[in-house]
């Protein structure tokens, strides 16, 4: 343990270990197995990087990105640390004087994309070499519920079969207790240490809304916020990130854009500009961001819907890694709800796929609806409890108006259930508030109907956000060609008045906070 220190010290220049760094190292250096759960930014690399430099032999390191192994080589040698990556990029000759080093035990650190490790040459070489370890970075790879499913990191299972007496350690930033199970299972680590480190960001506020005002609402965040700090705006579509890059742009800011339509070029140039220039805001799609090291990126913005929670986790990862005090914040669209569903309804995934994949989106809708501490739900959903509210996220600062709107939401899906599902929005409030000048509406006769007129003290805007609210937290499907609405099982008990609706009161919640921000 002492050379550890020293490296840790003489080496990367850091002074002390940080979470759980120094008993996963003193772990390994005994030879035993561990399984590593730490935030992204937490500084895993360091875990496995020095027992393979305290080690005897070579530590062999499984990655699943190219990119990212290319960097971290390379930062390695900048160190002073004798470290190559074997990879498709590599001609034969580049990979044998690699072997070449690996077999005189010139090599600290050799990094392998999983592929090359099924490889059964690839394998036979490793029989002939001294292995100080195997590192599994990003083991939730394996996990068919993970967000990630790389299925050769299915094939990963050889470690332990092949080379039994060399210590295993798996690494992850997500990984609820489904998935750690899976990677237990998987690479065969029941009698690994599990080192679980806390998800909590303290530094990181944050705060979700409603999008009502589009790109205008990402301005007023970013102007009142951060008139010249760095930060990454996340968008869905390539197209949207363009115009977002182009709108910002507008605003006198420096917004580059970041997806994989740009060319490797025009990428890696942006990607500098962000790290070395003051102030650069970057426009991405999810494509940005792993392996990016940059400290201090003061807010990373959401402009469309994270895939799920995990992805959000990571993605907000990225601001405030400095630890001063950084804002995630994100304006999602119902439609993006919309969509998401859709899509994984029209996907070749398996019902059970589909089933977890509805889960995951159902829980990232409830964080964003959710009324309650955002902080507590988030880390809720990693199995970890918070003992009280954080007082640092847009619903502690200023708690929302929680609205029992139980009665309107059953007018709401009878409205639906009486005019035979046929429907879309607009037509359906029209039908609520009684607007006589819906011509269509005499024709179907549905001015018969109870629920005709029955939603009148509401204005149009407010049942709008009543449908998409209960559009977003699945109670109501949307007809993909004709967007009509349709009831899902889910809608029975609220319709039958079983089950309580509260309406998130968005409008109140923001001139709150227009108020605070004046104190
Ligand atoms: P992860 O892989 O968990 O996302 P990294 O290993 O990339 O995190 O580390 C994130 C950052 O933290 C890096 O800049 C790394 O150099 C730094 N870091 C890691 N360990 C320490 C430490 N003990 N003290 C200070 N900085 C550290
Ligand atoms: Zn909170």
């Amino acid at each position: 343990m002492n050379r550890a220190k020293k490296i840790l010290k003489e080496t990367f220049g850091y002074s002390d270990f940080r979470h759980h760094q120094s008993e996963i190292v003193a772990s390994i250096l005994k030879g035993e197995d561990a399984l590593v759960l730490m935030p992204t930014g937490g500084g895993k690399s360091l875990c496995y990087q020095i027992p393979s430099i305290v080690r005897d032999g070579v530590g062999v390191v499984i990655s699943p990105l190219i990119a990212l192994m290319e960097d971290q080589v390379n930062a390695l040698k900048l160190l002073g640390v004798s470290a190559a990556y074997i990879n498709s990029t590599l001609s034969a000759s580049e990979v044998e004087s690699i072997e070449q080093q690996a077999r005189c035990g010139d090599l600290d650190l050799l990094y392998l994309s999983p592929e090359r490790l099924s490889n059964e040459d690839m394998q036979a070489f490793l029989k002939t070499i001294d292995i100080a370890l195997f590192a599994i970075d990003e083991a939730h790879c394996v996990s068919q519920w993970g967000h990630d499913f790389r299925p050769e990191y299915q094939n990963l299972s050889v470690l332990s079969q092949q080379f039994p007496d060399v210590p295993r350690v798996a690494l992850t930033a997500t990984a609820d207790e489904r998935v750690r199970d899976e990677i237990v299972q998987e690479l065969d680590l029941q009698k690994a240490r599990q080192f679980i480190s806390s998800f909590d960001r303290p530094n990181i506020r944050y705060a979700i809304e409603e999008q009502d005002r589009g790109k205008q609402q990402l301005w007023d965040f970013i102007s009142q916020n951060h008139s010249d700090d760095a930060g990454i705006v996340y968008c869905l579509s390539r197209r949207k990130v363009e115009s977002v890059a182009e709108f910002l742009t507008a605003q006198g800011r420096t917004a580059l854009p970041y997806h994989a339509g740009l060319s490797a070029k025009v990428r890696a140039k942006n990607q500098n500009r962000f790290l070395i220039e003051e102030g650069v805001i970057i426009v991405a799609t999810i494509a940005f961001g792993m392996g990016i090291d940059k400290p201090d990126v003061r807010f990373v913005a959401h402009f469309s819907m994270p895939k799920n929670i995990e992805s959000y986790y990571q993605e907000t990862g990225r601001a405030g890694r400095d630890g001063r005090p950084a804002n995630a914040w994100m304006a999602y669209n119902y439609k993006d709800v919309v969509m998401q569903r859709q899509f994984i309804r029209d996907s070749e995934a398996g019902d059970d796929y589909k089933n977890v994949l509805h889960n995951k989106l159902d829980a990232l809708v409830d964080l964003c609806e959710q009324l309650e501490c955002r902080r507590i739900t988030l880390l809720r959903y990693f199995g970890e409890e918070l003992a009280e509210p954080c007082g640092n996220c847009d619903n502690c600062l200023n708690p929302p108006e929680k609205i029992d709107a139980s009665t309107e939401a059953q007018m709401a899906l009878s409205a639906i259930y009486r005019t035979e599902q046929r429907f879309g929005m607009m037509y359906l409030i029209d039908v609520l508030i009684g607007n006589k000048n819906e011509e269509r509406i005499k024709q179907f006769k549905h001015h018969q109907l109870n629920v005709y007129g029955i939603g009148k003290n509401h204005p149009k805007t407010w049942w709008r956000r009543l449908y998409r609210q209960l559009i977003s937290l699945g109670y109501i499907e949307v007809d993909d060609e004709f967007g009509a609405l349709k009831l899902t099982e889910k809608a029975k008990p609220i319709l039958k008045g079983e089950e309580p609706f509260y309406l998130r009161d968005v409008v109140k919640a923001k001139n709150k906070t227009a108020q605070n921000d004046n104190l």
